[in-house]
């Protein structure tokens, strides 16, 4: 059996606007994940990286592509292989403030999915609500509390309890922590880093930041305009990053060595992401690209792997 939870294949979500304008969100995207393992996908607002993971979950039908899970693909499930797959993966959102109903006690949220899958009796759902609580580092007692008493943080602790209420396999963390201020981002990715570890669970974990994605993620992918541009593992493309986006987002994260930070060139990225509904041919960078060739609006480079592990989309390789 294959090592990898999840392949996504020449994934697509386009979204009709009306008339004939259509938002390819998400074009051709592939990438796999391996069980246990964090994969982070990056990539500035609007690049598609949670459409894509919305369309893996199932919020949104895919347009094509298949996505994988458990060697099963997700869009076809149905009867009991359904039932599992709305078990086995789960979601964290970004925003604590938007994503908790103000009207449900914090109990009743948390033990919402045990509710819908019928799991346990009542005394038993309530033991579960209290032990998930002090997973995430609150007290048994908030469970008849409402969202509002508690701070961005704790919100995002109960968003977590939530999702592993069910005890699923897979978590989609979408910008968990962009929402909450720094000294409190780090606790909530420790968090996530422990109960990783504890249950082995496998995580895609969106950001905009690759800065902010390095620290828990195994390996990254990172997204530009709809496609995935480079994969790699986190060491590899920090040390080596191959496509001229990735060089640039990663030139623009502080270095703490003062030496090594005056010895790297800071790329300054020219004019802004183009529009996704009118993207430019070719290579979508190439708008952006200090290192643009005449080929490269001819033609968009395929995702191709030139190490071991490590694919980057671009005609200079
Ligand atoms: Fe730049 Fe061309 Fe590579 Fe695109 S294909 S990233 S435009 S060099």
């Amino acid at each position: 059996m294959t090592d990898h939870i999840l392949e996504v294949r020449n994934l697509k979500k386009h979204f009709h606007l009306g008339g004939n304008t259509i938002l390819k969100a998400v074009d051709d995207v592939s990438f796999s994940i391996k069980r246990g393992e964090t994969f982070g996908l990056v990539g500035e607002s609007g690049c598609g990286k949670s459409t894509t993971g919305r369309t893996i979950i199932r919020l949104y039908d895919a347009t094509d592509g298949e996505v994988l899970f458990n060697g099963k693909n997700v869009h076809k499930l149905k009867g009991k292989a359904d039932k599992d797959f709305r078990k086995q993966m789960q979601m964290v959102f970004q925003d604590p403030y938007a994503s908790l109903n103000p009207r449900m006690s914090v109990g009743d949220i948390i033990a919402e999915g045990l509710d819908i899958h019928n799991i346990g009796s009542a005394k038993e759902r309530k033991e579960r609500v209290h032990d998930l609580l002090q997973t995430v580092g609150l007290n048994p007692e908030h469970a008849t509390r409402y969202p509002h008493e508690f701070s961005g943080g704790q919100r995002q602790r109960i968003g977590i309890a939530r999702a592993l209420a069910i005890e699923p396999e897979f978590i989609i963390a979408d910008e968990p922590i962009s929402a909450l201020d720094v000294s409190i981002q780090a606790q909530v990715v420790n968090l996530f880093e422990k109960l990783q570890e504890e249950r082995n669970l496998t995580y895609l974990f969106i950001a905009h930041d690759l800065a902010m994605v390095k620290h828990i993620s195994s390996r990254i992918g990172v997204m530009y305009l709809g496609k995935m541009v480079e994969t790699a593992g986190s060491n590899e493309l920090h040390k080596n990053p191959l496509h001229p986006y990735s060089q640039a987002l990663l030139s623009a994260i502080p270095i703490p060595d003062p030496e090594q930070a005056r010895k790297r060139e800071r790329i300054i990225l020219q004019g802004d992401v183009p529009s996704p509904i009118a993207p430019p041919s070719g290579c979508p960078f190439r708008t952006r690209c200090p290192k643009a060739m005449p080929e490269c609006a001819a033609a968009m480079p395929p995702l191709k792997e030139v190490e071991k592990d490590h694919f980057v989309a671009c005609h200079l390789y």
